[in-house]
């Protein structure tokens, strides 16, 4: 099997800009089982959860933006306040797809985030990359997977 072009590694290190969080452009899709780790984390039940804090976008529940603003809901002074809790989504950026699937599209990627090829970033290694990688993409179909409303 042909290795992937990152096989070497690629330079990422979140700076905390907040960037990815704010913004019309992008949404936060949701799978189940992110829906259980967050209304745990807010404590407080999957239901309630998703009638705070979610919409349906395109037939699937994704967070809200916090009202007049295209900030995600969890943002507040450029930080996330449920990181430990953060969606699947979030936890694998910057490893998705459609950011890694050549070295033209990671350099496109870089112009939106400015922790991609920082020159203070760790070099992640290919390995790692792919694991992560896996995880996004098993993410999309969990994302299109039927919520129970009971809890
Ligand atoms: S845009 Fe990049 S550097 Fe900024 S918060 Fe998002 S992941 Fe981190």
């Amino acid at each position: 099997m042909d290795e992937p072009w990152f096989k070497d590694g690629l330079r990422f290190k979140c700076t905390g800009c907040g960037k990815c969080c704010t913004g019309s452009s992008g949404y936060v899709f949701l799978s189940p089982h992110d829906i259980e780790v967050m209304a745990r984390h807010c404590e407080i039940s999957v239901q309630e959860f998703i009638d705070l804090y979610t919409r349906i976008i395109d037939g699937q529940l994704c967070l809200l933006d916090a009202p007049r603003t295209d900030e995600c809901i969890f943002l507040r002074d450029k930080q996330c306040t449920v990181y430990q809790a953060r969606p699947i989504q979030c936890r694998t950026f910057p490893w998705w797809l459609h950011t890694i699937k050549n070295e033209e599209a990671w350099q496109a990627a870089a112009h939106d985030c400015e922790g991609i090829n920082h020159p203070d970033a760790p070099i992640i290694e290919g390995n790692h990359i792919a694991v992560e990688c896996m995880t996004y993409v098993d993410n999309l179909v969990e994302q299109n997977s039927e919520f129970d409303f009971k809890n």
